[in-house]
């Protein structure tokens, strides 16, 4: 007897638990869409006084009276929606899922791509965005001048250059005095750039030498020691170029569905947001070694088999 009483009292318990839950759950999903839609009329609201007529001061006292908005939001919201203004692609993202959804693409969407970055930002979390946009920028805007210059260079008749030229970049390092002048040594006559590649080599060969043998048939943990010889490779780091934050996942370029395999050629270590790009199917070169890799605009249609895979690792990151 005791015990069913018990047994009752425990599940009311749980029960109202569940109900305060998903009521708050319900509440905020729906303050957060009126507060979406109350953003948008902001513009409108501002250019022709609404607040005015009806005895508020200023436009910040209307939105926060009647929507509790905060100045700084108001001043954001009339910001970026100036910026968006010709755009109703991205208003309609802004509509769905809020004004920061759209943030990391205002910069760079003009009214012939609103619709490319509308798709992109229904797709994609705020970070993978972010770092989308990063390297569309690098890819895109880069490639368009070196386009150009090769322009101008083949009517001056001197483009033979132009594809052998070779970035060089800068690097500060602090170092002790006595590893400095160990470097130095090294180095003697000669530059910095073959020490580096030297040291580099040494370094890849002594990783290299202790590769273990990929896993067939295996389950879904990557085991320690592949983990830590593909770790070794970066140090930890995400392997896509340019990009040295740490690693989040061991990425399996030939997807871990299809083949069932670990391969310490073919698992990379990469960011969150980079490997969220890969899933996307917006990696070019993604059979390649990381340094070949670049973003792509669209993704590869025609590797269904991958994009299968893909669309069912990404349900699992949609944020409800
Ligand atoms: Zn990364």
């Amino acid at each position: 007897m005791i015990n069913s009483t018990q047994n009752a009292q425990k599940n009311q318990v749980q029960n109202l638990e569940k109900n305060l839950h998903e009521k708050f759950v319900f509440y905020g999903k729906n303050a957060k869409e009126w507060m979406r839609k109350c953003i948008l009329l902001l513009p409108e609201i501002e250019k022709h006084k609404i607040w005015k007529k009806h005895g508020f001061t200023c436009i910040y006292e209307y939105a926060a009276k009647l929507a509790g908005m905060s100045r700084n939001a108001v001043d954001d919201a009339l910001r970026i929606l100036k910026k968006v203004e010709n755009k109703p692609e991205l208003k309609w993202v802004i509509d769905k899922k809020g004004i920061n959804a759209i943030r990391p693409v205002v910069s760079i969407a003009t009214q012939e791509t609103a619709n490319f970055w509308a798709e992109k930002a229904m797709e994609m979390s705020k970070n993978t965005l972010e770092a989308y946009v990063k390297e569309y920028k690098k890819e895109y805007t880069e490639a368009k001048i070196i386009e150009q210059k090769f322009r101008t260079s083949t009517e001056n008749g001197q483009f033979q250059n132009l594809f052998s030229e070779i970035k060089m970049q800068n690097i500060s390092m602090e170092l002790d005095s006595k590893t400095a002048d160990q470097l130095s040594k090294l180095k003697g006559q000669g530059n910095w750039n073959e020490l580096m590649r030297k040291l580099m080599e040494v370094y890849q060969a002594q990783v290299e030498a202790k590769k273990p043998i990929p896993q067939e048939n295996a389950k879904k943990y990557v085991p320690v020691k592949i983990e830590k010889y593909v770790l070794e490779k970066t140090n930890g780091t995400c392997s896509f170029p340019g990009c040295i934050k740490k690693y989040k996942y061991l990425h399996h370029t030939e997807r871990f569905k299809l083949t069932q395999a670990h391969n310490p050629d073919t698992l990379i270590p990469l960011c969150k947001a980079h490997e969220r790009l890969a899933h996307a199917g917006l990696i070019e070169n993604e059979n390649l070694a990381p340094e070949f890799w670049k973003i792509k605009k669209e993704t590869d249609k025609t590797s269904e088999k991958w994009l299968k895979v893909d669309k069912l690792v990404q349900k699992h990151y949609i944020p409800k």
